[in-house]
């Protein structure tokens, strides 16, 4: 029987989930739900330095919004738990021991100033950054250089100690890597490996391993920068006895930005969010901007992205997330880094806009209208000007630019687009306007525009000249939908009242 298929998404709770980490959510994701497999969410948290409050709800969060949420988690449950690897602290030990036991791993007891001794003592031209490996190793104060008696005794005494990887001098590590094919690694150029720290800790090295096994991983995607860490877990897969069990791995491709590495210093520096959702540092208070709030549809955000190192060999460029499911396929990921394009992922988020049912769009629009304070939105209204606006819409947020005159009557006019042609004869004209629209019964905006049109004709005025004075009347300025199907919307009295108010003010 086919084993089933179990991916595993596992982030360390640091803070902020940028692009590349959402893309290894999304095609995690999408390899599980094509399978008919489980997706795992994992909180890698052993390095309890880097422990940052309210990064692990926020990532929650984060793949909620984008609609990817998984199938067992710290929250979510499953039956390989605990999903957070601080839970699991006491699984780790065990396999370390195990490691020394067979002679793949060692004790260190080296003090950290013994530590950078070493780094300084070694340090040649050759070699500026000397490495604890397997020649320095033998220079050390570890289980290969002292006595049995010795190890024994520093244990007993509680000496503070870590047990390291023992790498082979030399041996050839290879793996199949489903975006770049057969790698090979040269095990002389890996360091000895810190595996379990003095507190009892696993490193990310060790735990990684024994829950991806543990928790019956297939195949574990993640990004290109874990590529070298790679020959460390294979040898660890092997050493203790799971080389069958190793899942596939595939490492994605980074994500670039206009200067290399697609970072957080790039959305600052250009104008564009890098992370999912807003996130707002609490060892700083700085808050940085995330796609949610920009204004983007989880729908534009999740087709953006999955085609940021990947397409499905056609021109389609808009796949929903069922679409994506079906032809997603990580062979067809590349392995170059994939340019990060914001006017592009602008562009689809219009086209999702657009695609989307006004009753779709209401909850997010209301609630952007409501932080603008906008206090009393009629239902039936909203549906009709989300209707009308959408295409107009790049970003969620365009939304109260290209509605709120709807809502509000203008308080500032573009005068200076109105004045200079202003006159008598306008004034005659819209005056008449008045009177002709307060005894219309048919307040449509095929009437209400034929109407305009022959008082314009009857006035010898072009109705170019005054459709645009009408506009700024109702909008305030030159922008938004056709003027007609505006004042439609607006109603009879509302309209009239906009154009009377005007005509106090030009
Ligand atoms: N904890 C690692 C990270 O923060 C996970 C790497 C992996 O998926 O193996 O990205």
């Amino acid at each position: 029987m086919e084993k089933k298929v179990r991916v595993r998404f596992a982030p360390s709770p640091t803070g902020g989930l940028h692009l590349g980490g959402m893309r290894t959510v999304l095609y995690n994701y999408l390899f599980a739900k094509q399978n008919k497999g489980d997706f795992i969410l994992r909180i890698e948290d052993t390095d309890q330095s880097r422990f940052v409050t309210g990064a692990e709800r926020y990532i929650f969060d984060c793949l909620k919004w984008a609609g990817l949420e998984p199938d067992e988690s710290p929250i979510h449950r499953g039956n390989y738990g605990p999903y957070r690897q601080s839970e699991r602290k006491e699984i780790y030990r065990k396999y370390a021991e195990q490691l020394v036991a067979d002679g793949f791993a060692y004790y260190a007891f080296d003090t950290p100033e013994e530590l950078e001794k070493m780094r300084q003592d070694f340090k040649t031209g050759k070699n500026p950054s000397p490495q604890y490996d397997h020649e320095l190793r033998n220079k050390m104060k570890n289980s290969l250089t002292l006595g049995e008696d010795e190890v024994r005794r520093f244990i007993s005494e509680e000496i503070p100690y870590v047990i390291r990887i023992k790498m082979p001098e030399k041996e050839l590590v290879s793996f199949n890597d489903m975006i770049r094919g057969e790698i090979h690694f040269d095990t002389s150029l890996v360091d000895d490996k810190v595996l379990l720290k003095a507190d009892g800790m696993p490193t990310y090295h060790l735990a990684v391993v024994v829950d991806d096994y543990l928790m019956k991983i297939t195949h574990a995607f993640r990004g290109e920068e874990w590529l070298s860490s790679a020959p460390v877990h294979i040898l660890l897969w092997k050493y203790l006895g799971w080389k069958k069990e190793m899942p596939q791995w595939a490492h994605l491709p980074l994500i670039l930005g206009p200067n290399g590495k697609l970072s957080k210093r790039d959305g600052a520096q250009f104008g564009f969010p890098v992370f999912a959702m807003n996130w707002n540092d609490p060892k700083n208070g700085e808050m940085t901007e995330g796609f949610k709030e920009k204004g983007f549809l989880p729908e534009a955000f999740i087709n953006f992205l999955a085609l940021l190192g990947w397409n499905d060999g056609t021109e389609q460029e808009i796949f929903t997330k069922e679409e994506l499911i079906q032809r997603f396929s990580m062979e067809r990921v590349h392995s170059g880094g994939a340019k990060f394009d914001y006017e592009k992922a602008k562009w689809f988020n219009h086209e999702w806009i657009k695609r989307k049912e006004s009753q779709d769009l209401k909850p997010a629009v209301r609630n952007i209208l409501v932080e603008k304070s906008i206090a009393e939105i009629d239902d039936q209204l909203l549906d009709k000007v989300i209707s009308l606006v959408k295409d107009r819409c790049t970003l969620l947020t365009d939304f109260y630019d290209q509605s709120v005159f709807f809502f509000r009557t203008p308080d500032q006019y573009d005068l200076t687009s109105v004045q200079p042609k202003w006159g008598e004869s306008k004034k005659l004209f819209f005056s008449e306007i008045i009177r002709n629209y307060e005894l219309n019964t048919d307040w449509s905006a095929t009437v209400l525009e034929t109407n305009f049109k022959e008082i314009a004709a009857a006035n010898k005025i072009k109705p170019g000249e005054v459709l645009s004075t009408f506009r700024i009347m109702l909008v305030g300025g030159k922008f938004g939908p056709g003027v007609f199907d505006i004042a439609a919307i607006l109603g009879k009295d509302n309209t009239i009242q906009r154009i009377k108010k005007a005509l106090t003010i030009f």
